[in-house]
Order: structure tokens, then C-alpha cells, then sequence
């Protein structure tokens, strides 16, 4: 494959434009290399492609963010399934937008009813684990999409009998016809009023898809997701979608990934975060205490006089990195936790303490004091 052209560059803006530039620019160039506006023009319509793809990381924020740190490493391939950060940008997404500006009828007139037609791209969201997302894992999803009828391999028609040319349209599922009026001379296309605009017709139509040359059906969908994967990254699936009709390609499979919240863990980009509680007297004292990681209990010896809120960090205990073998960093906070219920022989302990302790602690004590002084002085 071609090196891919830097996506501000495709769309023709600068770095730091804003989304109603990127927009603008978008909408500019859509319009310029749209297939309706270029019929046949295959350059046209390579880069009606790559101005959708730059167009749909770069309006979106958290993509755009990945897309300038990572470039297109961000959203490339990784062996089989492919992972991609360009999620279900069919046409659907760009005709709500040409509609606005081209009076709607455009992107429509596009399927002459007897050309091939690419089948729908759809969209699955699923949950995983936070366990699953930080290593990566397969899962088997089960979908409902229109299949080429295995029975008359997507025709329509009944095995062993045959389709004929329409000889009305000869084939083509159009009329052409001349109309006079006021003005001219007028030459009118319409839809072949006898085989529907399909060209053909079906002697007899096939029993399992009626004639439809598909039929809906559930199918299991294995899919591999890459360790290090985060919420709302999507996995495209090329293919996978809706058959298409009469030999057109079938559409894509988008699948964006949500993580359930895990009880203790949470996730800073490839960094984990936790809290974790202590006693005063390990606080005081120092101690080794038990940190879960995301691969199982770790030792970790915390300093004598540790205040609450301190944070500590695991080197290389986060999360894979979805592009490499790098791992981000595990961070735990400690929070130190005061009894609220303690025995008689405890206070006395503590009475015993404080008495031993003295001034211990005072200059940070009067430093304190002094200021709240200052502060009510007036
Ligand atoms: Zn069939
Ligand atoms: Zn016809």
C-alpha cells in the first residue's frame, strides 16, 4: 500500500485548525471529489476515501489527540481482525451532511437501482473486562446481518432455471424517452417499468430469499482485541458487514469497545491508578504492605512518616501499549485511615504517646498558628 498522506495535509489545513476549519475544508473537498460529482473516476473516488478517513479522525477530539501523537501508527492495522480508529464512517454519516447542502436527492440518485450495490457497514458495541482490555483477548460475538442466499448464491433466482434480459430496458433498468415541451427538446430517464430497474428478470424466483438474493441471518463472529485496547476504540472488521447486491462488496463490521469499571483499578491512558488504605502506625512506623497490580499481589515497602495522599508508582506495572511492548506505569495512593472505635487500652497508649511526644511536631504546629494569626489580624 501507498505511504499514507499526512491527514491535516489531505484535508489541507494546518495543525492547529479548528473543527470548523477541518469542517469547512472537509465539506469543500467532499463536495469536489464526491463519486456522483466524478462517476467512473477512480482517483476521484481514492481520494473522496482518504478525505472521509482524515476527515473522521481529525473531527473528532480524542482521535485527532491520538492522530498527533502517534501519527498513523494510531489507527493501523494489527494482524488479524485489524484494528482501526477510523469507526463507522459509512455513508450514511456523509449524506446527513451533504444533505444540508445539496438539497438531499444527491447522494441518492447514486444507486441505479440495477448496478451493484455495496452491502451496509454495522455497528456492534461491546464490553470487556478491564482485565481483557489491559491484555487483550477474543471474543466471539453474535450478530443478525443480511447474507448472500446460500440457495441461489445471491441471483434470486430458483436453482436450475435462468434469468432472462429484460428485452423492455434491454438490460439496462432504464427508459429513455423524448418529451416536447415549451422549451425543447427533452430526453427523460425512468426506471424500467418491467423489471423494476434490475435489467433482469427472474423466471422464478428462489424459495429461501424470495427473489431478494439475501437473506438475514445470525452468525457468530470471532474477534481478536489487542491488549492495551481503551473505551471507545473500535475494531473494523472488513467485510463483515451486510452482503452487498447483485455482486457489489459487502459492507464492514465496526466494533467500539467499551470496559466495564473495575473495582479497584483505574485507567490513565496506559497508566493505572489506586487507592489504597493504611493505618496510622504503618504510616507512622513504615511497613510493607500488599498492592494489587493488575497481574496479582506486589510487596512494596513504604517510607516511615508517609502522609496520607502520598503516591507512590510501580515502574512499568500499567498497561501494554497498543502499538508496542512498552507499558505505562501503575500509581497507588495511600490514605491513611484513623480508627473511629478504639479500647481503653488503646487510648491509654495513645494518652501515653502524646505525653512522650511533647513539642514533637510544634514547629510545624506554630508555623500553622501564626498564620491563621496573620490571616484574623485585621
Ligand atoms: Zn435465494
Ligand atoms: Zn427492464
Amino acid at each position: 500500500m501507498a505511504e499514507k498522506r499526512d491527514y491535516y495535509e489531505v484535508l489541507g489545513v494546518s495543525k492547529s485548525a479548528s473543527n470548523d476549519e477541518i469542517k469547512k475544508a472537509y465539506r469543500k473537498l467532499a463536495k469536489k471529489y464526491h463519486p456522483d460529482v466524478n462517476p467512473g473516476d477512480k482517483d476521484a473516488e481514492a481520494k473522496f476515501k482518504e478525505i472521509n478517513e482524515a476527515y473522521s479522525v481529525l473531527s473528532d477530539e480524542e482521535k485527532r489527540a491520538n492522530y498527533d501523537r502517534f501519527g498513523h501508527a494510531a489507527f493501523d492495522g494489527t494482524g488479524a481482525g485489524g484494528f482501526s480508529g477510523f469507526d463507522g464512517f459509512g455513508f450514511g454519516g456523509f449524506e446527513d451532511i451533504f444533505e444540508t447542502f445539496m438539497g438531499g436527492s444527491f447522494g441518492r440518485s447514486r444507486q441505479r437501482r440495477n448496478g451493484p450495490v455495496r452491502g451496509s457497514d454495522l455497528r456492534y458495541d461491546l464490553e470487556i473486562s478491564f482485565e481483557e482490555a489491559a491484555f487483550g483477548t477474543e471474543k466471539e460475538i453474535s450478530i443478525s446481518r443480511l447474507q448472500s442466499c446460500t440457495t441461489c448464491k445471491g441471483t434470486g433466482a430458483k436453482p436450475g432455471t435462468s434469468t432472462e434480459t429484460c428485452r423492455r430496458c434491454n438490460g439496462t433498468g432504464q427508459i429513455r424517452y423524448s418529451q416536447s415541451t415549451l422549451f425543447g427538446q427533452f430526453v427523460n430517464v425512468k426506471t424500467c417499468d418491467v423489471c423494476g430497474g434490475e435489467g433482469k428478470i427472474i423466471k422464478e424466483l428462489c424459495e429461501s430469499c424470495h427473489g431478494k438474493g439475501r437473506v438475514s441471518k445470525t452468525s457468530r463472529i470471532s474477534i481478536k482485541i489487542p491488549a492495551g485496547i481503551n473505551e471507545n476504540q473500535t475494531i473494523s472488521l472488513e467485510g463483515q458487514g451486510e452482503a452487498g447486491l447483485r455482486g457489489g462488496p459487502s459492507g464492514d463490521l465496526y466494533v467500539t469497545i467499551h470496559i466495564k469499571p473495575h473495582p479497584v483499578f483505574k485507567r490513565e491512558g496506559y497508566d493505572v491508578v489506586c487507592d489504597i488504605p493504611i493505618s496510622f502506625v504503618q504510616a507512622a512506623l513504615g511497613a510493607e504492605i500488599d498492592i494489587p497490580t493488575i497481574e496479582g499481589i506486589e510487596k512494596y515497602n513504604i517510607p516511615e512518616g508517609t502522609q496520607t495522599g502520598t503516591v507512590f508508582k510501580l515502574k512499568g506495572r500499567g498497561i501494554k501499549y497498543l502499538r508496542s511492548n512498552n507499558r505505562g506505569d501503575q500509581y497507588f495512593r495511600v490514605n491513611v485511615v484513623v480508627p473511629k472505635k478504639l479500647s481503653q487500652k488503646q487510648k491509654e497508649i495513645l494518652r501515653q504517646f502524646a505525653d512522650v511526644s511533647g513539642d514533637e511536631g510544634l514547629d510545624e504546629k506554630k508555623s500553622f498558628f501564626n498564620k491563621m494569626k496573620d490571616l484574623f489580624k485585621e
